[in-house]
């Protein structure tokens, strides 16, 4: 339904990180309902191509930019979602410096900009806020078990430190943050050589290479369709009132990396064989949402069940493969 302000106007959002995986499907799904979006993205991990098929719509204006730089936009603003920050661990790890600076002042940033304009702003967080878990599921009230100098830490304190900025900013009454703390979200326009396991798991099935499992592949993993995450992310943006606490978006549904590995073959006959390699460093034994909070709050919940959304994703995959099975940039 098309959103309007008090006085009338069509909303003005933007979009942070709306080059990217999320960011773009986000930015498709505000342009649905009416809203004009502004994306702002650096393309340090993202691409146009993502948002090509939006760059002639009347509503929709790009601006490359990266978010640690201070800036300013002239026209009025109603919402900020900040999804600006590189998500899978190579590429995070590839400038650590800079993905702890594009968390902090970064957000710091976003949310000078939401106090000029009076905007509220919503922040992507993740589920990497609580480390390797020692409780199970993690409710949001649990404070994790993080290491802060481990080459993790760039990601994890960097998204830590941003929670703390926007809830001092929700509490000195500047800014209306909310906080979406992100679980393992899967979908078409996931990048073929970003590392996470989904995308890793459907370009070695088409192109026929070893399926890589690290560690035993018995840790476990819930895994969320990025369609279902964007209606919980703008719930939580528009539910009023401001919850004023973070809240975990995710599916609940648990699976080991094996289980998953199995379904994929099931789902693409591949000659590929399984091999296994070693943990990565701090990598997390088990992770599963506890959603109680965005069900009781924002009567939001997942809808897409892992083997629909996983024949989605690999349909995608199929289609942006090479004719060799290779991938451009994997
Ligand atoms: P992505 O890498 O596809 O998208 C991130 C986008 O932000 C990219 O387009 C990138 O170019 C842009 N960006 C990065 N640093 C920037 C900067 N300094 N200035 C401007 N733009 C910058 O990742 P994604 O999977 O779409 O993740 C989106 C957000 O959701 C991230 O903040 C991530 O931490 C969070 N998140 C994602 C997941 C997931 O499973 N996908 C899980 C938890 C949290």
């Amino acid at each position: 339904m098309l959103q309007r302000t008090r006085n009338g106007r069509v909303k003005t959002v933007l979009v942070a990180g709306g080059a990217g995986f999320v960011g773009s499907h986000l930015c498709d799904a505000l342009l649905a309902r009416g809203d004009r979006v502004i994306c702002v993205d650096s393309y340090i991990t993202g691409s146009e191509d993502n948002v090509r098929p939006l760059i002639n719509h009347p509503k929709f204006r790009l601006i490359e930019k990266d978010i640690c730089h201070l800036f300013s936009l002239e026209e009025p603003l109603d919402q900020i979602y900040n999804l600006a920050c590189a998500a899978s661990p190579p590429q995070y790890q590839a400038d650590p410096v800079h993905t702890m600076m594009t968390c902090v002042a970064g957000t710091g940033n976003l949310l000078s900009l939401g106090e000029q304009h009076r905007a509220s702003l919503l922040q992507a967080s993740t589920s990497e806020v609580y480390g390797d878990p020692v409780e199970h599921p993690q409710t949001e009230d649990y404070r994790g078990n993080v290491s802060c100098t481990g080459p993790r830490a760039c990601y994890d304190e960097g998204k830590r430190a941003a929670e703390a900025l926007c809830f001092d900013m929700l509490r000195a009454g500047k800014v209306d943050a909310r906080v979406a703390r992100i679980f393992n979200t899967y979908g078409p326009r996931m990048q073929p050589s970003d590392g996470r396991i989904i995308s890793n798991l459907l370009v070695q099935a088409i192109s026929g290479a070893p399926l890589t499992i690290f560690g035993s592949g018995d840790q476990t993993r819930s895994f969320c369709f990025v369609s279902d995450l964007v209606a919980g992310l703008i719930a939580l943006m528009d539910v009023d009132p401001n919850p004023g606490v973070p809240v975990n978006l995710g599916n609940p549904g648990e699976f080991t990396i094996n289980q998953l590995v199995d379904m994929v073959l099931a789902m693409m006959p591949s000659t590929s064989v399984v091999v296994h390699r070693p943990l990565p460093q701090d990598d997390p034994q088990r992770r599963r949402p506890d959603i109680s909070r965005a069900k009781d709050l924002l009567g939001w919940q997942p809808t897409i069940p892992l083997a629909e959304g996983l024949r989605l994703t690999a349909d995608w995959f199929i289609a942006a493969a090479r004719p060799d099975g290779g991938f451009d940039g994997a």
